[in-house]
């Protein structure tokens, strides 16, 4: 009995101590992206106040972009990171989230690393621009994914069917490289920061090339939307003797009007207090200031608790 009495006690107190945490979890991405670390850094700076302030972030492995808005949307996830064109259309309303119509409380937090599209296709293939893609075997992306959707959309504005591909395959980022390597794609789609893991790991371990994304129809693209901008990947950045030339978005990181400002807030203090330890968690980082953040590529309403911070920091 007595020991029983121990026990409730004991978890009498457990039971306090869990009502005085706060839990907040991030959508991210594949494992070997960049998402997925970019939660897992953001996460490790909110984790190291915890005893301060009471929350306790997890980042989650996730389809990608689509996946964590609508994710977020349903009150599932406080946070998740998404590519700018998703963000752009998400509060629009427009493209895929026509359906579902403009979400009005999706809130912007900051941006993060760039992501231009990138292909990686196999030296046998002998594809030079994303032009040669027609009639090959391609990885587009996982349903749920930015990739997926920019795919969609290019495809479109270059004028092709999904017919003019041999196989349009829907694997997650991270099995894509074997499958290059071993000859069941001739190449994989995504949009992703430089350096990526999976990249790397790619290019490092079979023969391999990164591909351009140029012409007409993609200059056309650029020209009339916002949200996206010429990019290069820098020569050297992987096996690349030359910059790679190509377009892409930005890698955003999004909630919700819903989530308290005070947690907002605290992610974001937790973020910029420590930026200098942040931009060494992950090479991805390496260029960023919080200028650019906090306004670049950003299309939903930056969330109130966000802009307390920034006012806060003489930034805005
Ligand atoms: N941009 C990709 C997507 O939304 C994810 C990239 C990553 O995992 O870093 O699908």
């Amino acid at each position: 009995m007595a020991a029983a009495g121990v026990v409730a006690g004991a978890m009498a107190g457990m039971q306090s101590a869990q009502a005085a945490q706060k839990f907040v979890s991030i959508g991210t991405g594949g494992v070997t992206g960049v998402y997925y670390p970019t939660g897992g850094a953001i996460c490790r700076l909110v984790n190291k106040g915890r005893k301060k302030h009471g929350i306790r972030c997890s980042a989650e492995s996730t389809g990608g972009s689509i996946y964590n808005i609508n994710t977020v949307r349903a009150g599932e996830l406080e946070f998740g990171v998404a590519q700018s064109d998703w963000q752009y259309h998400a509060y629009h309303g427009s493209s895929k989230f026509k359906k579902q119509g403009a979400y009005k409380d999706l809130r912007a937090v900051f941006s993060v690393h760039a992501e231009p599209v990138t292909i990686i296709a196999s030296d046998r293939s002998g594809i030079k621009n994303i032009t040669d893609l027609k009639g090959m075997r391609l990885n587009i992306g996982n349903p749920g994914s930015g990739t997926r959707g920019t795919w969609e959309v290019l495809e479109k504005a270059l004028g092709w069917e999904r017919s003019d591909l041999k196989l349009a395959a829907g694997m997650k980022s991270a099995e894509t490289g074997a499958a290059v390597c071993d000859d069941k794609l001739d190449a994989y789609f995504w949009l992703v920061g430089h350096p990526s893991a999976l990249t790397q790991e790619s290019l490092a371990s079979c023969d391999a090339h990164l591909v351009d994304a140029t012409g007409p129809a993609i200059d056309k693209l650029v020209a009339d939307n916002s949200y996206y901008r010429k990019a290069t990947i820098p020569a050297g950045m992987h096996n690349n003797k030359a910059d790679v030339t190509t377009f892409g978005v930005g890698a955003t990181f999004i909630s919700s009007a819903k989530v308290p400002d005070d947690v907002v807030y605290t992610l974001v203090k937790a973020v910029f207090d420590n930026f200098d330890q942040f931009k060494k968690l992950h090479p991805a980082f390496a260029n960023l200031k919080p200028a650019e953040m906090i306004t670049d590529s950003l299309s939903a309403p930056l969330h109130a608790g966000a802009v307390k911070y920034y006012k806060e920091r003489g930034w805005m």
